[in-house]
């Protein structure tokens, strides 16, 4: 049976960590301010939203929030992040995705200024990842590999298999392992013999959004699993996109879905929160 890695402790201990380094902040007058902007009223950003201005109240981060109304025009919402990358006081810009319809999401994330992209999205960052000098790294991707460290695996020589390759988690990912000095695959859906490449995986990270897609044929016995996926299953409930209760049986470490990788993106966002406001300060 495989130990569970949990998110939840892990992402605490992460949190806990970045508010003892804020209170230090705080001694020489200084507090990291976090601007975050929903456009229109989707339930699920509501909630992302309002987990955010959270985990700021615990961490000791300002958080300023921008609730704009579904007809908001790209020109309004462009002018509003120019206002924040010229402020003083706010350090980090997000813009909680995905935007209505009518607005250019790219134009958008492009605005954001990179010390203040504490998402991690915008290309200049992804640049820095690839060459493996970023500061702001994307936060689930970032998570995962903290996951993996934290629970006392060295990243140094694994075989590691990444299933996905979207610009947000799958290859960022697969630039942050590589970074860690793992042997990196990526698949995708037009791999061949992925189940072959997924059986090779020291280290198996999976984000493809498809309901417990990996099953336990997949994975060389004693791997690391890490579970990206968040899909809603038809009883409500939610699940990865590994099949946990076979792929457990022959995994040595494994995240839960949910309590996995979920809790890290805040904890990670937090963290960039932090490394921005340093940055602008220091
Ligand atoms: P995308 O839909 O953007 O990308 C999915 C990727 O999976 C694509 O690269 C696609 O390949 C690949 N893929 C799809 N089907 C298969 C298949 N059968 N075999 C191999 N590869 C396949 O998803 P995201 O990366 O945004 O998200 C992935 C999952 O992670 C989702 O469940 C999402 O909810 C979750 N997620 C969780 C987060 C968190 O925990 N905080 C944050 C972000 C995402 P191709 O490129 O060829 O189409």
């Amino acid at each position: 049976m495989a130990g569970i890695i949990d998110g939840k402790k892990i992402s605490q201990e992460i949190k806990d960590e970045v508010k003892e380094k804020v209170e230090q902040l705080s001694k020489k007058g200084i507090q990291p301010c976090l601007a975050v902007i929903l456009v229109g009223d989707d339930p699920a950003s509501q909630v992302y939203v309002r987990n955010k201005k959270r985990a700021c109240e615990y961490c000791g981060i300002k958080s300023l929030n921008y609730e704009l109304p579904e007809e908001t025009t790209e020109k309004e919402l462009l002018a509003l992040v120019d206002e924040l990358n010229n402020s003083k006081e706010c350090n980090g810009i997000l813009v909680q995705l995905p935007l209505p319809k009518h607005i250019d999401e790219n134009k958008v994330l492009l605005k954001i200024k990179p010390e203040k992209d504490v998402d991690g999205f915008h290309p200049y960052n992804v640049g820095l990842l690839s060459i493996g000098k970023a500061d702001l790294k994307a936060c689930t991707p970032a998570g995962c590999i903290e996951l993996i460290k934290r629970s006392g695996v060295d990243i140094t020589r694994k075989n590691c298999v990444v299933v996905g390759r979207s610009n947000i988690v799958g290859k960022p990912v697969g630039m942050l392992l590589l970074s860690e000095n793992g042997t990196v695959t990526t698949c995708h859906s037009k791999t061949k013999n992925m189940s072959e490449i997924c059986k090779s995986a020291d280290i198996l990270v999976v984000a493809i959004g498809k309901e417990k897609f990996i099953k336990a044929d997949m994975v060389k016995e004693g791997a690391v699993v890490i579970d990206v996926g968040i899909n809603r299953m038809e009883n409500g409930k939610l699940c990865g996109d590994v099949d946990f209760a076979e792929v457990e049986k022959k995994a040595s470490l494994i995240t839960p879905v949910p309590g996995g990788v979920g809790p890290m993106t805040i904890a990670m966002l937090m963290n960039n929160c932090l490394i921005a406001c340093k940055k602008q300060n220091m």
